[in-house]
């Protein structure tokens, strides 16, 4: 057994002081059981605790850590920024660099505004969305998730699906009526609701690629069915792109699926580790952004120095190394290739769903297109493969609604070391 007394101890009372010990839910190992482990320090691949422990890290802090922990790039340039103080609160140059970077990165932005996180992207994003269009009305997908924002808790995934509130208490009727759910991968769906709702939505937004009810791949012709159906009926087809963006691509979804929305936002490896988001889209769009236009939008620490120091580095190394996409993409083909081959051994079927640098392995047999197939996964098994590949050192998110996330710090060994862990853990959940 890996020592966990310190973490434990720091639970507790972490308890006191901040609801349910953690500042964001899916922290708290409720999904899986047992208790969190507090974090001290990571490099490259690995995490270390309190405890000493140290874990192979297939999160990356839910995706922002791409090269891996404590990387040169985005480090030293943080520290370059940080003597210039921390902010201004008034315009800079490197906010013109960066704004000029996602343009020339992002196939759908033309004009792009930083915020704070991803929650804040697309809120700011439907907001815009309304005003352009004068509409009320939104369209989201079962089991995706946008962030915390009011419109978005609607059959929402990630730690909502875990702690049972897809539909949170807070949120008022008025905003949940605006927001109308289809089944991911259900094209005939949307255009139903559009047809029910028609002149009156404002945005379709989507996760391009589902990672928060685990992964799911959009299917063949879906995405760009939705571009489809927002052109004939004026709608802005928004892609969520929090995860996906310099992710899958250095374009993200939209590129590697060769589908352009109308708006796109963007957060976790812009930031590299910073609290940033950003959202963009078409020029005629962006121009209704106050103060070009009328919707209003502010933040105290949008464009942070550091922030954007951060995310400027990331962002320049991604684009002048797309190799980063075929090493990601081979790294993890092993790690899914080596899955599949225990499973074999072990005489098990459950379904792995894989795009470039993000998987899902699913303790279900059916094929999981959408959030209803998701939902037959077996979350105690996961719970008892979760922790026993924490005991073996590997990190997994705490949740079979998650997608995992490889960084380029993982190297061919670590791929054996965690392909041998998955073997062990897949053999102890089933005892
Ligand atoms: N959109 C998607 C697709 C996400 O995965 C997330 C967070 O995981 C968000 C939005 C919200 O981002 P943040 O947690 O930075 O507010």
């Amino acid at each position: 057994m890996i020592q966990a007394e310190i973490s434990n101890e720091l639970f507790k009372r972490a308890q006191n002081s901040i609801p349910g010990g953690v500042n964001s839910p899916v922290r708290a190992f409720r999904a899986v059981g047992g208790n969190p482990r507090f974090m001290v320090s990571a490099n490259g691949p690995y995490l270390f605790d309190e405890d000493g422990n140290r874990f192979l890290d297939l999160i990356n802090s839910w995706g922002p850590m791409i090269l891996g922990h404590a990387s040169e790039v985005v480090q030293e340039a943080v520290q370059k920024a940080i003597p210039y103080s921390l902010s201004f609160g008034a315009p800079t140059r490197k906010e013109v660099e960066i704004a000029e970077l996602i343009v020339s990165m992002v196939p759908s932005i033309e004009k792009v505004r930083m915020v704070n996180s991803g929650t804040e992207a697309t809120m700011s994003a439907i907001r815009v969305a309304r005003g352009y269009t004068g509409r009320d009305k939104i369209i989201k997908f079962e089991g995706c998730y946008h962030g915390h924002g009011d419109s978005f808790l609607i059959s929402a995934g990630s730690g909502a699906i875990t702690l049972g509130v897809p539909d949170s208490p807070g949120v008022t009727k008025g905003t949940a009526n605006d927001t109308l759910t289809a089944p991911y991968n259900n094209l005939d769906a949307v255009k139903m609701l559009a047809d029910a709702n028609k002149g009156q939505v404002a945005a379709i937004i989507i996760e391009p690629v589902a990672g928060n009810m685990g992964l799911v791949t959009p299917r063949q012709g879906f995405l760009q069915g939705l571009r489809n159906l927002c052109d004939q009926e004026g709608i802005v087809l928004i892609f969520d792109e929090v995860m996906t963006g310099f992710r899958l691509a250095p374009g993200g979804a939209q590129e590697l699926y060769g589908v352009t929305p109308d708006m796109s936002t963007l957060g976790k490896i812009i930031g590299g580790g910073m609290p940033v988001g950003a959202y963009g889209g078409r020029k005629e769009i962006m121009d209704f952004v106050a103060p070009a236009g009328p919707v209003y939008q502010a933040g105290t620490l949008s464009g942070n120095p550091i922030a954007m120091s951060a995310g400027m580095a990331m962002l320049t190394y991604l684009k002048e190394h797309p190799e980063t996409y075929t090493q990601l993409d081979s790294i993890t083909a092993s790690m899914v290739a080596g899955m599949q081959q225990n499973m074999q051994q072990l005489g098990l079927n459950y379904t792995i769903n894989r795009v470039g640098s993000m998987f899902s392995i699913f303790f279900t047999q059916e094929q999981v297109t959408g959030f209803d197939a998701a939902k037959t996964s077996d979350t105690a098994l996961f719970g008892r493969y979760f922790n026993s590949m924490l005991q073996r050192g590997i990190y997994l998110a705490p949740s079979q609604y998650e997608a995992l996330f490889v960084s380029t710090a993982i190297t061919e060994d670590l791929v054996e070391q965690y392909v041998q862990a998955n073997l062990e853990a897949l053999q102890e959940a089933h005892q």
